[in-house]
């Protein structure tokens, strides 16, 4: 089977320094994406060390696990050697192809991807907190999404002395791609606009440049590194141009196919890294071989929605926010004196309320319907209205002293109660 492959890593909108590293070794037919952390160009050191070390490795003939494995060793040692590299890691995602098998090997939160008749689905599991938390049920998509903790990784290379390898095999049919990318991607992309544009590019080197552009369109929050691998077909097999030609009419006539047709600017200088030898050994390695990996939700990354959602969102808010406190005021502007069922009460609010501002009751007499006229109880019945507070209490006070010959009133100011209670003694 032939194959052939474009990659690019772009620093993106938002960061001042590149980390991620690739791999493109069409000879061999082993690729890579790898995405380093760690302060000081540390994480740069980390994803280089670690592609370097798995193409040699590959190169020299080890299975892909046993290469990132090696690699592990050799990030691990270089960080606890130099101590400006203490602390750093790296992602790797990688797929070496004999034949028609293509093998992936995977640490980390990069991922891998298999295009099959114009169908995108992930290969790879996230090792990320979130996506672990989603996994167990305990996160839906839609929160994993904006999780505050979602650039939190659980594996990665060069953290410990010995790393766990996700595995998997796939046979490939001519007209099969293969996507390997960083997070700087797939935080910026849903699934569909991604595989959108795979089907709509023929060529994957501008396949993968026109996804670089895409994440920064979209915010190009991170680094973005992306690989794609097409298989061809056999020598002189025209199947599989075929094949990506029918995906790429499809594409075409679907009513989403504008954006994937847009124009693209040349993004920063495609990096291309080539291995040297490591004497690293080999350790742990968790086999893992899903033939056909089921297709996941992938959540509208958090930035973008988030840009949208305040395009609109802000100005509304503001709206809402001022008529609740205009009317909130209205209906808390005004005070009254009435009954609270049989007792004399001083409210703050409008008679029978407003809206959804019930009137609460501010202070209550030890007056009751029965010690009113009958002329006093219908017009405390509709509420008798003052535009302040002072107004309504002396109302409320000359009503007292009215009645005070029959009864004793209670107030929540301490004055008036030692005043009504002085009053009562004669
Ligand atoms: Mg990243």
């Amino acid at each position: 089977m032939r194959f052939r492959a474009g990659g690019i890593t772009d620093v993106g909108r938002m960061r001042s320094a590149n980390e991620d590293s690739l791999l493109l070794d069409d000879e061999h037919r082993v690729f890579a994406v790898a995405d380093g952390m760690g302060g000081h160009q540390a994480g740069d050191v980390a994803s280089q060390t670690a592609i370097e070390v798995f193409h040699a490795r590959v190169r020299d003939g080890d299975a892909v696990d046993r290469a990132v494995a090696a690699a592990n060793h050799e990030v691990h040692s270089k960080a606890e050697d130099d101590p400006s590299l203490s602390g750093m890691g790296t992602t790797v995602t990688a797929v070496h192809i004999e034949g028609r098998v293509a093998r992936f090997a995977h640490v980390g939160d990069s991922r891998a991807y298999l295009l099959r008749d114009g169908q995108l689905t992930q290969v790879t599991d996230d090792h990320s907190l979130v996506e672990e938390l989603v996994r167990e049920g305990r996160l839906s998509p839609d929160e994993a999404a904006t999780h505050p903790q979602r650039s939190i990784i659980t594996r990665a290379l060069g953290i410990e002395e010995s790393v766990d390898v996700d595995t998997y095999e796939i046979d490939l049919r001519p007209g099969d791609r293969v996507l390997l990318c960083s997070d700087g991607l797939t935080s910026m992309m849903r699934d569909e606009p991604i595989e959108e544009l795979l089907r709509a590019e023929s060529d994957p080197d501008v396949a993968a440049r026109r996804l670089v552009d895409a994440a920064n369109e979209a915010g190009g929050d991170d680094v973005v590194t992306v690989v794609v691998v097409d298989a061809v077909g056999e020598d002189g097999d025209d199947e599989a141009e075929a094949t990506r030609a029918a995906a790429a009419s499809d594409a075409a006539a679907g009513a989403d196919a504008g954006e994937a047709t847009g124009e693209w600017v040349p993004p920063d200088a495609l990096r291309e890294e080539h291995g040297a030898g490591s004497d690293a050994t080999a350790s742990a390695a968790t086999p893992a071989s899903p033939e056909s990996p089921a297709p996941r939700d992938s959540p509208e990354p958090p930035g973008r929605r988030w840009r949208r959602f305040a395009l609109w969102a802000v100005p509304v808010l503001v709206v809402v926010v001022v008529a609740v406190t205009a009317l909130g005021w209205y209906a808390r502007r005004t005070y009254f004196v009435g009954l609270d069922g049989e007792q004399v009460a001083v409210f703050q609010g409008v008679p029978g309320g407003f809206l959804a501002w019930d009137p609460t009751v501010e202070e209550r007499s030890e007056l009751e319907r029965d010690d009113l006229t009958p002329s006093e109880q219908r017009d405390l019945d509709d509420g008798h209205q003052f535009s302040d507070r002072s107004d309504a209490e002396a109302f409320l006070e000359r009503l007292e002293r009215k009645h005070a010959t029959t009864t004793t009133t209670s107030t929540t100011s301490s004055t008036a109660t030692t005043s009504t209670t002085s009053a009562a003694a004669p």
